[in-house]
């Protein structure tokens, strides 16, 4: 894994932020090539599409944790065996990558990925397939859903497989389809998540895939495609702070350390600092504080409190900067108040960094694909996070956003990812399954 990602010193940030669909940027009405691809890729996407709505709801019945998509992860490997494909299965622990190779000449290898893992939620959403699955979280017995659409990511990759098997005779070169365990972040006690552990174990090998393609289902107008080139979607860090003190009588502050004081000046500093240094208008960045645990009796100090936060950012240098920064504020504070602190960071995600001229040469595929009404390759980046950004550290990729709320509702009155009430309509499925098949295709047409 490269060490550092690309550098982002030039990202606009559009009014309203979020995932409203904006009206489509010159490059998406580009005309598609007129060889019949289209329409044969719609015909068989449509001759399937009941089976990808069958694997859809059988996945989202049967959801799994990150790292346990035991059954999920042979389910997957099944039907992709049964449609003919070389299978391996175990890359990162539960991972499966199937391997597609056309019949005509062509040297090209292209990777489209979906992630698998669910989530500990308490599914809400009153479907007749809804979850009533259980799983272990940190040692405890949780709900769990697919609350944040990977069982739609996993039919719509599903069925991109069984189109572009059943086409073989239209295609040279290779498809590679990774099936992502733990995408959610490395879980509890493990040094790391889904994508980086795959890449880890060789899902990028053997063959080598040029480039990448991955897709989120996100509240959004019903069948649109979304992205924007460079930065898009946040890097995500894990931030872990104690602040050890000395415990005294609530009455007697002074004999002790107090890190009560200290911790809300902390969680102060960490706010001023970064509304104090950073350009919103370019970078937009969040960082959060979400919890803090100390003390247990209302006339104790403790001798220590724990907090952790996230920090959102949109590039790389602002970053790591940022993170000194609160580094050495968070030791200061506890400096004057006579605690010692402890400061750690872990990179769940990486910046989701499209590609500039693959980003560009996407655009009017995913037209083909969706019509150009439908596609915005201009959207304004988000705030949430992805590990599909360490694959884009190893090879070039693009990774986009598909509109999944129900036809005719406003998607920002639409339940969001990884809300109890989250849910996808299955009518975008078949154009999830077209961008996946027509992107590898042509990208394997590409000279
Ligand atoms: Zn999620
Ligand atoms: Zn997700």
């Amino acid at each position: 894994m490269r060490p550092t990602a690309r550098p982002l010193r030039h990202l606009l940030l559009a009014a309203g932020a979020g995932v409203v669909l904006l009206a489509p940027a010159a490059q998406a009405r580009q005309a598609p090539a007129d060889d019949g691809l289209t329409d044969a890729v719609a015909a068989a996407t449509s001759a399937i599409e009941g089976r990808v709505v069958e694997w859809r709801r059988h996945l989202h019945e049967h959801p799994e944790l990150g790292f346990a998509e035991t059954n999920t992860a042979a389910y997957v490997a099944d039907r992709l065996r049964a449609m003919g494909m070389e299978v391996r299965t175990g890359v990162g622990r539960t991972g499966v990558v199937a391997i597609l190779k056309g019949d005509l000449p062509g040297s090209r290898v292209v990777a489209l990925r979906s992630d698998m893992d669910a989530l500990p939620v308490l599914e809400a959403t009153g479907l007749p397939f809804a979850s009533k699955a259980t799983g272990t979280y940190q040692g405890q017995t949780v709900p769990v859903a697919h609350a944040c659409g990977h069982d739609a990511h996993m039919a719509m990759l599903l069925g991109a497989a069984q189109v572009l098997s059943g086409m073989k005779d239209r295609f040279g070169g290779t498809i590679v389809f990774i099936f992502q365990p733990a995408e959610e972040g490395a879980p509890p006690g493990e040094p790391m998540g889904g994508a980086a552990l795959m890449i880890h174990e060789g899902a990028l090998k053997d063959p080598a895939p040029e480039a990448i393609f991955g897709i989120h289902v996100v509240p959004g107008k019903t069948g649109t495609l979304f992205y924007r080139p460079q930065g898009f979607m946040a890097a995500s860090d894990r931030v872990d702070i104690t602040l050890n003190g000395r415990q005294t009588h609530g009455a007697w502050p002074w004999r002790g350390v107090d890190v009560i004081a200290a911790s809300s000046q902390v969680v102060n500093t960490i706010n001023t600092l970064t509304a104090r240094t950073v350009d919103p208008t370019t970078t937009p960045t969040v960082f959060t504080i979400s919890t803090i645990n100390a003390g247990v009796r209302y006339n104790i100090i403790p001798d220590k409190s724990v907090m952790s936060g996230t920090l959102r950012t949109f590039d790389v240098d602002q970053r790591n900067a940022l993170v000194e920064r609160a580094r050495a504020a968070v030791d200061h504070v506890a400096h004057i108040y006579g605690a010692t602190s402890e400061f750690s960071i872990f990179q769940n995600a990486a910046l989701v960094y499209n590609d500039p001229p693959l980003s560009q040469w996407l655009a009017p595929v995913l037209v083909e694909a969706a019509g150009a009404e439908n596609v915005n390759p201009a959207s304004p980046p988000t705030t949430v996070a992805e590990d599909f950004s360490f694959f884009q550290q190893q090879i070039p990729g693009v990774f986009y956003h598909l509109g999944g709320s129900k036809t005719g509702v406003d998607p920002a009155d639409s339940a969001p990812n990884h809300s109890p009430q989250f849910d996808v309509d299955e009518s975008v499925l078949p154009v999830g399954v077209r961008a996946h098949v027509l992107t590898a295709l042509r990208f394997l047409q590409r000279p």
